[in-house]
């Protein structure tokens, strides 16, 4: 691998080879992929990523693996929609959607899935794990279906029915804890001891994982017309989404894909039930204290985040800020992206565009600024969430007299023009 010198302590700077490793051994520091900019400026070049496929492998330049077959159902390379009416409710100027919605398994996390199995994959690994809070699960047993791995897959016993779902049916194990995603998660950091054999994405294979997450970035840039957008809203779980996003607008400036760096104001959104680094923001510390997660934006519940810090840093280094949530709002985000733009997302988009229309009411995203925000995550995967909330306009008997006066007469206001037509 030319393009990656190796992999450096994000702590202490110790290097180490570009191998199974996740954390510093002297300093317990996490991880992080270090390339040769010099290189990769001297070999890539927008016509080339133009001819490239339609997919996050577009950019395998910018990404930690060698010349193999990636492990890829598709994922990447999704809609940057305009969306002027959301933009007229908040009183924003250009505003655009990153529909992540439609990747494969219907989530930003087939991004970061790829990548990490590409690489498990390279490194010999031959079974695929995870701790998840619902997407990544659906992603790692699909993408190791694609692979011909084995998953072990680790999930909260109270997930959506569909997230469950969708990862037992590419036939993994799917194991369901009686806890919190942090016990999960926990557990998982015991089982990668005593299992090294085992790729799990989020723990030994968490270094390169994360590299995922910057093709956002690079898909955003390069569907802007090769510009960088003025502020980007990402949802925070881990906060490993929102870290890379801005280390990816940062390396098309590094490797000359962009004149210069840019300067992207980053701002991320986190549910009030589950808000530890939005809290350290308002609160104008780095510590950021645990909490036990309780909010109906399930995938976004990490209550101990582990690159909440690197997050914290990002959005106050870039000069964004971070806005957290109600339940309520969530919900009325999803109502509102889904009526004004006929895009339908899970809870963590709710999460995401109730936060945009929050930081637009403070003012912290202004009308005249170019913003990109990140839906991650497709609607049909929380329907529960939104249970007597979305229903028919009326139930009626089979007869022209039970639609008139039920629709007509009742719900008419609903169809615009009626009154003229006669
Ligand atoms: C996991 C996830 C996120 C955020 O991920 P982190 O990198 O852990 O912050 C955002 N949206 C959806 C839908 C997710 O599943
Ligand atoms: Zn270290």
């Amino acid at each position: 691998m030319e393009h990656v010198s190796g992999l450096r302590c994000r702590e202490c700077g110790r290097s180490y080879p570009a191998q199974a490793l996740h954390v510093c051994d002297f300093c317990f520091g996490p991880l992080e992929v270090v390339y040769d900019y010099e290189r990769i400026a001297a070999s890539v070049s927008r016509e080339a990523i133009a001819r490239g496929p339609r997919s996050i492998w577009r950019y395998h330049d910018l990404l930690p693996v060698d010349d193999v077959v990636p492990v890829d159902l598709g994922a990447g390379f999704t809609p940057l929609t305009r969306a002027d009416r959301l933009a007229a409710e908040l009183g924003l100027g250009e505003l655009y959607i990153k529909n992540d919605t439609v990747n494969p398994t219907g989530s930003f996390k087939d991004r970061v899935v790829s990548v990490a199995l590409t690489k498990a994959r390279q490194l010999g690994f031959k079974v695929a794990a995870c701790a998840s809070t619902g997407n990544l699960a659906n992603a790692v047993a699909a993408h190791a279906a694609r692979a011909g791995m084995a998953s072990v897959v680790l999930i909260p016993e109270d997930l959506e029915q569909a997230k469950v779902t969708m990862t037992a049916v590419y036939g993994g194990v799917v194991v369901a804890v009686r806890g919190s995603y942090d016990d999960v998660n926990r557990l998982c950091a015991e089982l990668a001891s005593e299992h090294p054999l085992w790729a799990f994405v989020n723990v030994n294979i968490r270094t390169y994982y994360a590299e995922g997450s910057k093709t956002l970035a690079f898909e955003i840039a390069e569907q802007l017309g090769w510009s960088a957008p003025d502020h980007v809203v990402v949802p925070v779980a881990s906060g490993s989404q929102l870290t890379k996003v801005a280390k990816g607008f940062e390396e098309l400036g590094l490797v000359g894909l962009l004149p210069e760096v840019p300067r992207v104001r980053v701002s991320g959104a986190q549910a009030a039930g589950c808000a530890p680094v939005a809290t350290a923001f308002a609160e104008g510390t780095d510590a950021i204290r645990p909490v036990r997660p309780s909010t109906i934006a399930k995938s976004l519940a990490i209550g101990n985040p582990a690159d909440g810090w690197y997050a914290l840093q990002a959005v106050r280094q870039s000069g964004g800020a971070f806005a957290a949530v109600s339940d309520e709002e969530i919900l009325e985000g999803i109502k509102l992206l889904a009526r004004t733009e006929g895009i339908f997302t899970e809870t963590a988009g709710g999460v995401t565009i109730a936060a945009l229309a929050a930081l637009a009411a403070r003012g912290v995203i202004r009308s005249d600024e170019r913003v990109v925000v990140l839906v991650t995550g497709h609607g049909l995967k929380t329907v529960e969430a939104l249970a007597g909330a979305c229903g028919p306009s009326a139930t009626i008997d089979p007869t022209l007299q039970s639609f008139e006066r039920s629709v007509i007469d009742e719900a008419g206001s609903l169809i615009p023009g009626e009154e003229h037509v006669e």
